[in-house]
C-alpha cells in the first residue's frame, strides 16, 4: 500500500492541514478523524468510497467478487510542524466494507480484491498527490536523522531534534 513522508518548505501546519483536507475532499475523501497527536503534530483519517466503485465494477464484470464486496480505501496522514515547515506522512489503505480497519491479506480479502485494491489505493495516491502539486505545494523529500529518526528538512546539516550532524 502506498506510503510517503515529504517535507514542505515555509508553511504552517494548520494552514496545509486546510489544504490538505480540502484536497481530500476534492478526491472524494471524507474526514472521519482528526486529532492531535502531540502540540506540533495532527493525525488526520479519511474515508475513500464511492462513485469510482462503479467505474471499477465496470472494468472487472468477469470476477463475481467484485459483486458482492465495495471498494473502499482510507487516508491516515500526520501533519506535523518542524522548524522551516511541515512534515507529511501518508498512508493509503484498503479498508473493509463496514469497518474502518485496515484490510488483512488472506484474512478478509480475497487474493482478487487484494488485486483491484493495490490498484485502488495506488490511484487514490497519485490523485492526492498531484491535487497537492496542483495546488502548488512543494513535497520535497525529508531527511531523516540517522542518530535519532527525527524527519528533518532536506537541506538541514544538524538534526533539529538531537543535534548531530546529518551532512
Ligand atoms: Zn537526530
Amino acid at each position: 500500500m502506498p506510503y510517503g513522508e515529504f517535507f514542505i518548505p515555509n508553511i504552517d501546519m494548520q494552514i496545509f492541514l486546510r489544504m490538505f483536507e480540502s484536497v481530500l475532499a476534492e478526491n472524494k475523501f471524507k474526514v472521519k478523524e482528526r486529532k492531535m497527536v502531540s502540540q506540533n503534530e495532527i493525525f488526520v483519517k479519511a474515508v475513500w468510497g464511492s462513485k469510482l466503485k462503479a467505474f471499477l465494477l465496470k472494468q472487472i464484470m468477469p470476477f463475481a467478487n467484485f459483486l458482492k464486496s465495495a471498494q473502499r480505501a482510507g487516508c491516515e496522514a500526520s501533519v506535523a510542524q518542524v522548524p522551516g515547515g511541515v512534515v507529511l506522512r501518508m498512508y493509503i489503505v484498503p479498508y473493509m466494507e463496514l469497518f474502518d480497519k485496515k484490510e488483512m491479506f488472506l484474512l478478509s480479502q480475497s487474493v482478487v480484491e487484494k488485486w483491484t485494491d493495490e490498484r485502488l489505493t495506488t490511484e487514490l495516491w497519485e490523485k492526492v498527490i498531484n491535487s497537492l502539486m496542483q495546488k502548488g505545494i512543494q513535497l520535497m523529500q525529508v531527511k531523516m536523522c540517522p542518530n535519532c529518526k527525527a524527519r528533518n528538512p532536506p537541506d538541514a546539516r544538524y538534526c533539529v531534534s538531537c543535534g548531530k550532524e546529518i551532512g
